[in-house]
């Protein structure tokens, strides 16, 4: 959609700027036109939901260099914002692929006499390339394709401990993916199987679940030896997105019909919200299953108005359980630097008791946790800092992985890393692995009787050996990654 001065007519000039948003997570409903340096932007609601206004994710190109703008966002849904808190939008553009956040002095937020005294969000921006196409967006897009890409990626590593299945489909024939990650031997045997089961993205908008949620998959993949022994010991689950036809449509809150998913556990209907359907199946069933203790429920949100990870919980009468049921939360608290357990609470609010969280609360026996695990749209605060940290893509991820590490304090299985603790000869081995090398080369020189070396030889050696090939080389790659 070009946007050009009104009664201008012929094709548009350079710097008539050209918006778009029909792109996958895209949202841009449309853009009034106020003076050649500021443009009134509209975000389009939630499908078949109205009151949804908050995603917003769109391009824009045709732009002249040094060409100042103002964009308002001017018809957000909700009034309390982390914009009040220093919280911008994210940008990137074709020579600049990475997505950065506007710097909060480049950003306002106030209540505009001009637009009925709705809260407004007004952020300056400089283009500076003539050819560069630049995005904007409420925070760092991750969409179904890329979900697609990356567990595609996975699959063909053929991991053994790794199973990615169509739980179902969406309304829109979209996958519904589901990984379940466990050491297959541990499934083989007789005593009762721990599982944990982990869900993102039942609102399509918060998209800093979903690298939370990668963060907990690629550590639970990983050659890490914490990562070894929980999968010798405990089943994960993962749904990693709940919700693929509004992730994909750009919705904040909810489904293609309008539906927030997360109002719906109690009686989810198979054509309406056949994803959630699906994965309460799977649940109820597994409750039932003898063979199986379901121990955790995690459902990851973003949250727009709080900072740090933190989580909520339910309410029981039962103080004992209470207690029980901040463990986990606390011993993450340990582990990882941006959760918050001051900020983390447990309540019975009417308007939650359809969720995942209050359902499965109320549907689970006492031995099961159901949580909330919420990160903030914007930064946390570490124990020491007086400035709030922005989130990033990779501190989201390093959540994620802080989430998956705790599971080995929970369940007590610290003491099993022991085994894991190098011996004298290991830590030479780990420390000093290219030294090492060397002198396995020397010794195989020396017995080979062989006196010119090359390094190509040197490495056809050593590589040959099943000793360094099947136990050097791969420790070796982990020490490098
Ligand atoms: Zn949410």
């Amino acid at each position: 959609m070009t946007v050009s001065p009104p009664g201008f007519s012929g094709p548009p000039r350079k710097g008539h700027l050209v918006f778009d948003a029909c792109f996958e997570s895209g949202n841009l409903g449309h853009v009034d036109y106020i003076s050649d340096f500021e443009f009134d932007l509209f975000i389009r609601p939630d499908t078949c939901n109205p009151r949804f206004r908050v995603w917003f994710n769109f391009t824009v190109e045709n732009v002249r260099e040094t060409q100042r703008v103002i964009f308002n966002v001017v018809n957000f849904s909700k009034t309390k914002s982390l914009y009040r808190d220093g919280m911008s939008p994210v940008v990137k553009s074709t020579s600049r692929p990475k997505w950065q956040r506007l710097p909060p002095k480049n950003v306002y937020y106030y209540r505009c006499p001009d637009h009925r005294r709705n809260y407004v969000m007004s952020f300056a921006f400089c283009f500076d390339r003539d050819d560069d196409v630049y995005q904007f967006a409420y925070c760092y897009p991750y969409t179904y394709s890329r979900l697609q890409h990356y567990l595609g990626n996975l699959e063909r590593r053929n991991l053994p401990y790794l199973k990615r299945e169509q739980l179902g489909l969406s309304v829109q024939q979209r996958r519904l993916d589901l990984l379940t990650i466990t050491n297959p031997d541990h499934l083989n045997q007789e005593r009762e199987k721990k599982l944990v089961f982990l869900t993102s993205r039942v609102h399509p908008g918060e998209s800093p679940a979903s690298f939370v949620c990668q963060g907990v998959i690629d550590f639970l993949v990983s050659q890490h030896p914490v990562a070894q022994i929980l999968r010798d010991h405990v089943i994960f689950k993962i749904v990693p997105m709940l919700n693929p036809d509004g992730v994909y449509l750009g919705n904040y809150r909810c489904s293609l019909m309008g539906f927030d998913l997360n109002r719906h556990w109690q009686d989810p209907s198979p054509w309406a919200h056949p994803t959630l359907h699906a994965v309460k199946q799977l649940i109820v069933h597994m409750n039932q299953d003898p063979r199986v203790s379901l121990e955790f429920y995690i459902d990851v949100h973003a949250h727009s108005t709080m900072l740090n990870g933190f989580m909520y919980g339910n309410v029981f009468e039962d103080e004992e359980r209470v207690q029980r049921q901040a463990v986990f939360p606390r011993l993450l608290c340990q582990n990882a630097p941006d959760f918050s357990f001051s900020n983390t609470s447990f309540n019975r609010d009417v308007v939650k008791a359809g969720t995942g969280r209050r359902f499965l609360g109320g549907l689970l026996d006492d031995t099961s946790y159901c949580y909330t695990l919420e990160v903030s749209f914007y930064s946390y605060m570490t124990a020491g800092s007086s400035a709030p940290v922005p989130y990033t893509e990779d501190t989201y991820m390093r959540l994620g992985r802080n989430v998956a590490r705790t599971f080995l304090d929970y369940y007590k299985l610290n003491n099993l890393t022991k085994d894991n603790i190098p011996t004298p000869f290991q830590n030479i081995l780990y420390n000093n692995p290219i030294y090492v090398l060397f002198l396995c080369y020397g010794a195989v020189c020396h017995l080979k009787g062989i006196k010119e070396a090359s390094i190509t030889h040197w490495w056809e050696c050593c590589a040959k050996h099943p000793a360094i090939s099947q136990v050097l080389l791969p420790k070796l790659s982990y020490l490098f990654k």
